[in-house]
């Protein structure tokens, strides 16, 4: 059974605009504040990280909850 790679984007907490990193910029890490260029509102990167997984984990479970039932329908169906 494959799975659609997912892909999780980083987003803001107060505007859900994508969190981008400047090009050449160091990878934020643990602790850091993560300046939204849409709303200017300083996001706390474990939050942020945190926030990104749990909506990971949710599209990898439709993701795979979509996959079983068409394998399903190609059984029963
Ligand atoms: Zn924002």
């Amino acid at each position: 059974m494959e799975i659609d790679p997912i892909e999780i984007e980083l987003r803001c907490l107060f505007c859900d605009a994508v969190l981008g990193g400047k090009p050449g910029a160091d990878k934020p890490k643990s602790g850091d504040l993560i300046t939204c260029q849409a709303c200017g509102q300083g996001n706390d990167f474990d939050s942020v990280l945190e926030a990104a997984k749990e909506k990971g984990v949710a599209q990898v479970e439709e993701a795979v909850g979509k996959k079983i039932a068409e394998e399903l329908k190609k059984l029963f169906g």
